[in-house]
């Protein structure tokens, strides 16, 4: 028996067509393919504009840059991430901490953001940047943390790799109204793909500029930028310090394409959650609970084992890929990476952050998860906690 993953892309007849018109067409990159999807995503999520780039964490650096995020800033984040939310602030040489997690929703807590932030000020080491995650899809309190970021005064990038397709009181998530910038990733395993790809979504004409110009480079054909006058036709200026961060056209048509069937794998992720809930209602453990304004993009089922559990989650997660069930773990807290500690954080920093990776496991959950496939897993996660 085939492993059954716990996340996998869904590729159609459709999304080949697309990718194979670029290959035909005269632009393999830098093409019109690019602003395309640049166009969809930003009217999909109902921001002003998005700028496509090559994945999730280059648009997180790009994002902390284009805020101006550097050395002798602080930019906070959960440690109940990936490592790449946290990374972006240590490239452009800021330094990083964490805000513990609330262990209901798995996301920042806001309790625990305010009481961090009322000490920052009186010791001076205020944020400038937040980057609250939305977990498994589900958004963070967007409008408590925005009424935060007013009253001490940081910006918010929203690390919204999970969560294209998801909504917050009543707007998709990507819209802007409590954040400067929210970032996508289009790997596999996310909502939609681009097989490596991300994007940075803004309201800011300002920030969208400076997005645009990081991406490549640093370099303008747009003499408005330019020091001096132009030499000629050909001539560019290279007038900040950019990387080459491009995503292809290639990856971009099938980004438009993908992009078209968001709202179904929403709504099927949405479906097989569902599920999972009537499954294992009765198990001891806590299934996911998002706040009432939320609709989740259900990139990730997460279950949390409850006190006096028959297992742990080691010995849960151990029987369940004897199973050939791909379960996995989101995710290690990054303070606890060797690479964190030795920047001197240590176990005991985030204890709810602590707690939730001794207990947390993710089911498979991905759009082309077979009715059998899922009863089979429901049958094999009630064994192992009978
Ligand atoms: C996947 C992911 C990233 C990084 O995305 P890439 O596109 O792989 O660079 C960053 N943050 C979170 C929360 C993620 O899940």
């Amino acid at each position: 028996m085939k492993v059954i993953p716990y996340g996998r892309q869904d590729i159609t007849p459709e999304d080949i067509e697309a990718v194979v018109d670029v290959l035909r067409s005269d632009f393999l990159t830098q093409g019109p393919s690019v602003e395309g999807f640049e166009s969809c995503l930003a009217s999909y999520c109902g921001a002003k504009h998005a700028v496509a780039v090559n994945s999730a964490t280059s648009a997180l650096h790009l994002a902390c840059l284009a805020l101006d995020v550097g050395p002798g800033d602080i930019v906070w984040t959960s440690p109940i991430t990936f490592v790449a939310s946290a990374n972006s602030a240590l490239y452009c040489g800021a330094s990083v901490d964490f805000v513990d997690i609330d262990y209901t929703t798995n996301n920042i807590s806001v309790a625990a953001l305010k009481q961090k932030l009322e000490i920052a000020r009186a010791t001076d080491r205020l944020p400038t940047v937040l980057i609250p995650v939305h977990m498994a899809g589900a958004s963070c309190d967007m409008v408590s943390i925005f009424q935060l970021s007013q009253e001490y005064g940081f910006r918010i990038i929203e690390d919204a790799s999970h969560a294209i397709g998801g909504t917050y009181v009543g707007r998709k998530v990507g819209a802007g109204f409590y954040s400067d910038i929210t970032v996508f990733s289009f790997h596999p395993v996310k909502i939609i793909t681009t097989g490596e790809g991300g994007a940075a979504l803004t309201n800011s004409e300002v920030l969208k500029q400076r997005l645009l110009l990081l991406r490549s480079h640093g370099i303008t054909r747009d003499a408005q930028q330019m020091s001096g006058v132009p030499d000629g036709g050909w001539y560019y200026q290279q007038i900040e310090l950019g990387f080459n961060y491009r995503l292809t056209d290639i990856q971009a048509a099938l980004g438009v394409s993908q992009l078209l069937r968001t709202d179904l794998y929403v709504a099927e992720r949405n479906r097989i959650a569902e599920q999972y809930n009537q499954g294992l209602a009765r198990l001891p453990v806590s299934l996911p609970q998002d706040l009432a304004d939320v609709y989740s993009s259900f990139h990730l089922y997460i279950i949390k084992l409850a006190d006096g559990a028959p297992v742990s989650r080691k010995c849960l997660y151990d029987g369940l890929r004897d199973q050939n069930i791909g379960v996995n773990v989101h995710y290690i807290p990054v303070h606890l990476q060797p690479y964190y500690r030795r920047l001197g954080f240590s176990k005991g920093d985030f204890p709810e952050a602590e707690r939730y990776y001794d207990r947390a496991i993710s089911l498979p959950l991905h759009p082309n998860l077979a009715p059998a496939e899922q009863e089979y897993i429901i049958a094999k996660v009630s064994e192992l906690l009978a």
